[in-house]
């Protein structure tokens, strides 16, 4: 694509016509606003260009279209591949647009486009109402809801996404256009889970369910020694388990914050979203007794606390690299591979989780969203975060390693924002195997007749053709 320098009179132009700040590289706060979540992604911008409110994004999709610079848009800024920033591109950062507006009669929820998952779990709680969010608070709504959104909720009430009622956007062309299932249901289908192809999300709307404010949670903890019976266990207890429980198992060296010792630990995480406490606690009480715990902490949790207690764990500016994939097997070949790779993670923040899927998950079908395989069982998402750039090498290496080892098992798709950075020289993943060939027709439809020049195309990019 034909590109055209940001000359001064295209940048007054922006500034007259936008609120917020429009940053070039030799302006001191360009510095703090470059950085994104993951510090291997080191892109120096042209322009980033802050917004302050909903209109400055159409004047700002005019100057990349103006310019045929690439545009990356950015909320939350954790994505792990980086697509919240580009070199001399464009960024439109949406990160001070956070208000969360909740309608606690219709059980809806507004949310700018900027808004963390903190914001909107604050907002809710107070009316004893959740949507199903991820598992880290600082995680933004935007980039989560667009790719999918996995979290503690997802057997209860399916994905971030599969709650998305509607939406408002700023078109390739700068219109302003306000979605939902009455007006543009293959649009909406799209948001949830083709990711930021279509246009610009200003605001999201979502449904919430009544919840808390506690959840009975729990964490048992094995040492490596349990590993193989703690997932025999669980490979038995997951088998018919309600959709109110939802179970994220993690092998991970622990970071000093959960006191734990320094040495892998394998733990059975699990979220009870019912007002039955009792019945929640006999479920986690079966694999206690099927495999008791080393160490095990259980009980009833405020939901914004649960929500935001494996924050200190994620820090701003960790470098990382992660790989998923889905399963349905959980037998000894399976499990050799879990303990293996697990006890290989001698290194502090390297880990991996294994989600139980199924429940509503399973029941949103493909049209729904465009979010592949629902009938997997497990999804598994290896993920390496680490300080120093000379690990680097190993730490990708393992995340590859343990992607390679689990493909053999895998039964389809990738889940695009459990996906890292892909360079030149290893394989790409392929956006038809990611999303499955019929869905990914679909979403080229959409993207054809909403951005047919690919002016969104720094993201997991579908393309119009
Ligand atoms: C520490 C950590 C924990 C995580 N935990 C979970 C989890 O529990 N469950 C889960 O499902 N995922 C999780 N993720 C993955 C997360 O969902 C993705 O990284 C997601 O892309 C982050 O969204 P963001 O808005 O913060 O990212 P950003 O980097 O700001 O944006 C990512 C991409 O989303 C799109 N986008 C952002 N804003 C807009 C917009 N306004 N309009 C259109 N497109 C837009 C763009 O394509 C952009 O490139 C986690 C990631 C991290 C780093």
């Amino acid at each position: 694509m034909q590109h055209t320098a940001l000359s001064e009179p295209l940048l007054t132009d922006l500034r007259r016509a936008v609120r917020g700040p429009v940053l070039q590289p030799d302006e001191p706060a360009y510095a703090d606003a470059r950085p994104v979540w993951n510090a291997m992604i080191d892109a120096a911008p042209a322009l980033i260009v802050q917004a302050a409110e909903a209109a400055d994004v159409a004047p700002t999709v005019a100057l990349a279209r103006a310019t045929g610079l690439p545009l990356a848009l950015r909320g939350g800024g954790h994505n792990v591949a980086g697509k919240g920033t580009v070199d001399g591109g464009i960024v439109l950062d949406l990160g001070n647009l956070r208000s969360v507006e909740v309608d606690a009669e219709a059980r809806t929820v507004r949310v700018q486009a900027g808004a963390t998952l903190a914001d909107v779990d604050a907002a809710t709680t107070a009316h004893g109402l959740a949507v199903p969010l991820g598992v880290v608070s600082g995680t933004g709504v935007a980039g989560l809801t667009l790719g999918g959104g996995v979290g503690w909720l997802t057997r209860k009430h399916g994905l971030t996404a599969d709650n998305l009622l509607g939406a408002c956007l700023v078109t390739a062309d700068g219109r302003e256009v306000t979605v939902d299932a009455g007006t543009d249901p293959e649009l909406l289908w799209a948001l949830r889970g083709g990711g930021g192809n279509f246009g610009v999300l200003t605001e999201f709307t979502f449904r919430a369910h009544p919840l808390g404010p506690e959840v009975l949670g729990a964490n048992l903890i094995y040492r490596t020694e349990r590993w193989r019976d703690a997932w025999r266990a669980v490979a038995s207890w997951t088998r018919d388990l309600p959709d109110e429980l939802t179970v994220i198992t993690t092998t991970l060296t622990p970071p000093p914050l959960l006191d734990a010792g320094d040495e892998p630990i394998l733990i059975v995480g699990a979220a009870w979203a019912s007002p039955d406490v009792a019945a929640g606690e006999a479920l986690i009480d079966q694999m206690r007794r099927a495999c008791p715990p080393d160490d095990e902490e259980v009980g009833l949790v405020p939901w914004v606390q649960w929500q935001s207690a494996m924050d200190a764990a994620f820090p701003k500016g960790v470098r990382a690299y992660w790989r998923n994939a889905s399963f349905d097997r959980m037998d000894d070949e399976v499990i050799d591979v879990l303990v293996r790779r697990g006890e290989e993670q001698s290194w502090l923040g390297t880990a991996f989780d294994v989600h139980l899927m199924g429940g509503a998950f399973s029941r949103f079908g493909p049209d729904t969203s465009p979010f592949p395989n629902r009938e997997a069982r497990f999804w598994i998402n290896t993920y390496g975060f680490w300080a120093d750039p000379q690990q680097d090498q190993a730490r990708v290496a393992f995340v590859r390693g343990m992607a390679r080892d689990m493909e053999r098992f895998a039964t389809g798709g990738h889940y695009v924002n459990f996906m890292g950075q892909e360079e030149d020289g290893h394989r790409t993943l392929d956006p038809a195997v990611t999303f499955g060939a019929d869905a990914y027709q679909r979403l080229v439809a959409v993207k054809r007749r909403l951005d047919p020049d690919n002016l969104f195309r720094v993201n997991h990019n579908i393309r119009p053709v």
